[in-house]
C-alpha cells in the first residue's frame, strides 16, 4: 500500500501508509504562507516514513507555517520524533482514541485543539452500542504530550 497525497490549494490529504515509498515531495515544494497537512487517512507510519516526514518539514521554507490537522492516532505517537516541533508545526485537530469498558466498542474522536485543556476539554462521549459512556483509551499526557509545546 502507497502513500496517497492529494493536494487541494493549501491543503494536502495523506491516505495510506508513510513507509520508504512515500513521495513527500510535493509537500516540500509548497510556496504559499500556510500549509495545512491533513492526516486523517494515515493508517501506519514506519520509521523511514517518519524519517522522511521530518526531513520533507526541514526543507519547507521556515517562512511557511505548518498546521497538521485531522492527526491519527499513528500520527500523534510519531510526532514526538519530530525536532523542534512544537515551534515548528502547530497541530490543529487530532483523533483521541477511545473505548467502551462496557462491551470494548472503540472509536476515534476528533478534539479540536483550540483551547485545549487537559482537565476540561476531554469529551463525554457515549458509546454508539450500549450508550455507556467512553472513556479515553492512552494516557492523558503522554498522548496530549505537544500541547505544552505548542504554547512555547
Ligand atoms: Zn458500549
Amino acid at each position: 500500500m502507497k502513500l496517497l497525497i492529494n493536494q487541494k490549494d493549501n491543503i494536502f490529504y495523506l491516505k495510506g501508509v508513510m513507509n520508504e515509498f512515500a513521495k513527500l515531495h510535493p509537500i516540500a515544494e509548497f510556496t504559499g504562507p500556510v500549509m495545512i497537512l491533513n492526516f486523517k487517512e494515515v493508517k501506519r507510519i514506519n520509521s523511514i516514513g517518519v524519517r522522511e516526514l521530518i526531513a520533507t518539514i526541514e526543507q519547507v521554507d521556515s517562512s511557511i507555517e505548518i498546521i497538521f490537522d485531522e492527526c491519527s492516532s499513528v500520527v500523534v505517537y510519531q510526532m514526538v520524533m519530530i525536532p523542534n516541533f512544537g515551534s515548528r508545526v502547530k497541530v490543529k485537530s487530532v483523533y483521541a482514541p477511545y473505548y467502551c469498558p462496557e462491551c470494548d466498542y472503540q472509536e476515534d474522536i476528533l478534539i479540536e485543539m483550540e483551547n485545549f485543556n487537559l482537565e476540561q476539554s476531554l469529551l463525554k462521549a457515549t458509546c454508539q452500542e450500549c450508550d455507556s459512556e467512553l472513556e479515553f483509551d492512552d494516557d492523558e499526557k503522554l498522548y496530549f504530550w505537544f500541547i505544552n509545546e505548542d504554547t512555547k
